[in-house]
């Protein structure tokens, strides 16, 4: 049995509307279900960023972007722009439409668009914490190793990472989002992930009809920069999107979906474009390995500007001393650090300590 665990605060994550005030201003974060933004849409952002905020956009662990240093009161010009560009279909649900989904798979996309609409057109599910995450994973095993609350696995319902007997499509994930809910309050916890509640994923299956299933779910990696078929996949360095990166992204691609990884996929044929404005398409280049959270100035807690010292250490070709993916960070808490294997750089006040992690 799981040991429960509580939560004594209530769940801040950031929206468009419900920004938070970090140290640089406020922080707005774009909830992209499935990471899509249309080539139009990402035009609208970044001129809202670059009139309003910081002009830089910042790439999510879970596919999002977020938007810094908005001055006080900005945010309801930002949600206004937002709406209009059909990036804020609800203000109720903008919160819990975490969703992330199978980048180079194009037949998850109308299962990311059906589960968004019915989340949205479920009043209840406006009551699920900002940090819910649904995964729709094509079967290939990309995004289900994220540990979703709820997922499909190809047709399989998955529970927390733990694989159901149910199959079914994005009613199923509503049903199961539905009951996360009521095992929450069956259990009086203010959880905000499944895998918090006693025995979440088998008593949300049993509320669902159905059992867990002892099934190998295979794994696989992170697409790697380069060509795709008809894809590619660029890495964007350091998971901030510059003006102008935005610009040609926003030209040249009339779909770009944005990665839990810090890359972005776009139409092979956008390639050079996007690699002339500074994305990265080469597998072996240093940026394809390298993380960093928010740091200074962005962050009270930071003891550093990671993002700073991490762009000086790929510079001096020092950034990944062991050839592994490093993830620099501002302070113990590790803010978007990748879920594979990797070296983490920890500021401390007397420099950085590395650790494998
Ligand atoms: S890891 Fe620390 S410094 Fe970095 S964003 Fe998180 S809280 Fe801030």
């Amino acid at each position: 049995m799981q040991a429960p665990s509580g939560r004594d605060a209530p769940d801040r994550c950031p929206g468009a509307v419900q920004v938070h005030a970090a140290a640089d201003g406020g922080l707005a974060r774009v909830r992209l279900p499935g990471g899509r933004i249309t080539g139009a849409q990402l035009g609208v952002l970044r001129a809202a960023a670059a009139e309003l905020a910081d002009p830089a956009l910042e790439l999510t662990s879970r596919g999002n972007v977020q938007v810094r240093a908005l001055p006080p009161g900005a945010e309801h010009e930002l949600a206004a722009r937002l709406s209009d560009a059909g990036l804020l279909p609800s203000a109720t649900h903008e919160r819990v439409r975490n969703i992330v989904a199978s980048p180079l798979s194009t037949a998850v996309r109308p299962l990311v668009r059906e589960f968004d609409a019915m989340l949205c057109a479920t009043p209840a599910l406006a009551a699920l914490p900002g940090r819910f995450l649904a995964t729709v994973d094509d079967g290939r095993g990309d995004v289900t190793p994220l540990l979703g609350d709820v997922g499909l696995h190809g047709s399989r319902l998955v529970l927390a990472g733990v694989p159901a007997q149910a199959r079914g499509g994005p009613e199923l994930l509503v049903r199961a989002a539905e009951a996360f809910l009521a095992e929450r309050a069956a259990q009086d916890s203010r959880a905000w992930r499944l895998a918090e509640l006693t025995d979440g994923p088998a008593r949300v299956a049993a509320r669902l009809g159905t059992a867990l299933a002892d099934v190998p779910i295979n794994r696989a990696a992170a697409p790697a920069p380069g060509v795709h078929g008809r894809a590619a996949v660029l890495v964007v360095p350091l998971g901030l999107l510059t003006a102008d990166q935005s610009a040609a992204l926003a030209a040249a691609a009339d779909e770009i979906i944005v990665t839990p990884w810090r890359t972005v996929v776009v139409p092979a044929a956008a390639m050079a474009e996007a690699e002339r404005a500074g994305l990265v398409a080469d597998p072996a280049s240093p940026w394809a390995g390298v993380t960093a959270c928010a740091g200074r100035p962005g962050c009270a807690k930071s003891l550093a500007d990671v993002r700073a010292d991490a762009r000086a250490a790929v510079a001096a070709g020092t950034s990944s001393p062991e050839g592994r993916p490093v993830h620099w960070v501002g302070c113990e808490r590790r803010c978007g650090a990748p879920k594979e294997r990797h070296l983490e750089m920890v500021a401390t006040i007397s420099g950085y300590r590395s650790a494998a992690a």
